[in-house]
């Protein structure tokens, strides 16, 4: 038997760490110092930052989704869930481990497609979080659907040069490079035509239209999601990153792995409010009992626990499928798994931590709570690398690919048929049933009648049968 739901003591071990530097040390910064996770720290942060960077290096827990040719341990998709669960719910923690967004996956894409002049200049300032960086894909008349990106990317000698408009691409306006997508061939369609760039933020023609804020951020203060123009953009050949029509090729490298992470960061977002909700319940008293022993409450509890555990356990066996199939592809092989957590993971954190906010009454949508920035959070769960409707459709044409149509005009469950099938099978047992009811013909409608008469008539029939 190979089912396993225990971690290996040794990294427990890192994992209990973990746990307590976020909760102890990491949250007093998300407390003291907000919104400044994505900026180039300056020096009265750096003080505090650098010394807890090196902490989480000595713990061997630094930048630990990478291989290890990039300095990460190599862990495995199963291991990086369970971390990612404890860093998710602080929005500082995954600075403080050397894995936030977006940076991550572009590092990633680097990584994997940049020359050595780009990896030297940006990866492992990148990697430090001595810099940040921008993924620049959504457009403003459209996001989820690719075909109506309208961004062009025109080869001209030696380089090219790029047209048109981002929107959301989060952190432009602190970034020193962006990852652009665009069209740079209008003559296949969107998924071949399109080609990923690595463009430096000083070149000349970027401008920020807007810095686009998340609901509820207080401007200046937080990541902003800039409306980018990209206007006459020129860049050298090098730009180009994986070959001419790869960009959908390039863009999986970041988002797969990731969906995994972030999904188990929405399962510690939903248990940090769960954990909320809990005390409350034990703590408030209205209308002669606590809250605990309303019936309504209980019932949120009860559901709350259980969506987290389903959903958590789901995350990691797709983690531990994405593990099993590194040969095949990774997550690549398990489509259907990473669209269902990705879709599912939304829903969680709406749910609970809405429960979680309503059982903590007016104190619950108030800012003395963190309950309110999660509640405002939970849409963009369902919106950032594509909404969950566009995931829910993957997932269904994935799990289709898993089933074939009947082969007829009726179901292959269709019971006249079935029953055909099951007679033919087991023609030998009705010939002797029938046989044996020959023998023993029933009684006659008569003799049926009056309580225990159907006893009285199987005990006539096979005494030791019937007790
Ligand atoms: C916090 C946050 C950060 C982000 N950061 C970045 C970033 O750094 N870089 C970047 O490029 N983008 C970023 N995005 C943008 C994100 O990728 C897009 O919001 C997402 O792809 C959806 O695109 P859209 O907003 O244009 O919505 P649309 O494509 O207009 O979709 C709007 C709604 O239409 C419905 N819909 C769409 N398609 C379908 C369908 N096929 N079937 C049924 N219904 C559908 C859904 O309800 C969907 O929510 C970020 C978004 C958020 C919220």
């Amino acid at each position: 038997m190979g089912w396993e739901f225990s971690t290996d003591p040794e990294y427990q071990e890192k994992l209990d760490w973990a746990r307590r530097f976020v909760e102890e040390e990491v949250s007093a910064l998300e407390l003291a110092a907000p919104h400044h996770h994505h900026t180039p720290p300056e020096p009265w942060l750096r003080a505090v930052v650098d010394p807890m960077k090196k902490e989480v290096r000595a713990h061997g827990l630094w930048a630990c989704h990478l291989g290890p040719e990039l300095g990460g341990a190599g862990y495995g998709q199963v291991k990086l869930a369970l971390l990612n669960e404890i860093l998710g719910a602080w929005s500082w923690a995954p600075t403080i481990f050397g894995c936030q967004g977006p940076d991550t996956g572009n590092a990633e894409i680097i990584a994997h497609y940049g020359t050595d002049e780009q990896k030297a200049e940006y990866l492992s300032p990148l990697l430090e979080g001595e810099l940040f960086s921008c993924f620049s894909m959504t457009e403003p008349q459209g996001g989820a659907d690719p075909r109506q990106f309208c961004t062009t990317a025109r080869r001209d000698g030696d380089e090219w040069i790029l047209n048109g408009e981002k929107y959301f691409s989060s952190n432009a306006d602190k970034a020193s490079f962006f990852i652009v997508m665009a069209v740079s061939s209008a003559d296949v369609d969107a998924v071949r035509g399109m080609s990923m760039f690595l463009v430096p933020a000083d070149t000349p023609g970027i401008q920020i239209l807007r810095p686009t804020m998340y609901m509820g951020e207080i401007p200046g203060e937080e990541l902003t999601h800039a409306h980018v123009r990209y206007a006459d953009v020129r860049i050298p050949a090098t730009a180009l990153l994986g070959g001419e029509g790869n960009a959908f090729v390039v863009a999986q490298t970041r988002l797969g792995g990731g969906r995994v992470h972030h999904s188990m960061r929405a399962v510690g977002v939903a248990t940090r409010a769960y954990d909320m909700m809990c005390e409350r319940a034990l703590s408030r008293t209205t209308q002669g009992s606590l809250l605990a022993d309303k019936a309504e409450v209980q019932d949120a509890i009860g559901r709350s626990w259980t969506e987290i555990q389903s959903y958590r356990l789901l995350v990691l066996q797709t983690a531990w499928q994405i593990d099993q199939a590194v040969d095949r592809g990774g997550h690549s092989a398990l489509r259907a798994e990473v669209a269902a957590i990705k879709n599912a993971g939304a829903r969680l954190v709406h749910d609970v931590v809405e429960r979680a906010v309503h059982i903590h009454g007016a104190l619950g949508v108030s800012n003395e709570m963190p309950l309110a920035q999660m509640w405002q959070m939970a849409p963009a769960f369902g919106l950032w690398d594509g909404p969950t409707e566009v995931h829910a459709h993957t997932l269904a044409r994935q799990l289709l690919k898993r089933h074939s149509p009947a082969p007829g005009l009726w179901p292959t469950a269709w019971l006249p048929a079935a029953r055909q099938r099951a007679a033919e099978k087991l023609a030998g047992m009705l010939a002797a049933k029938a046989a044996w009811e020959a023998e023993h013909p029933p009684p006659a409608p008569d003799e049926l009648g009056g309580i225990g008469a159907w006893q009285r008539y199987r005990a006539r029939q096979a005494p030791a049968a019937v007790s």
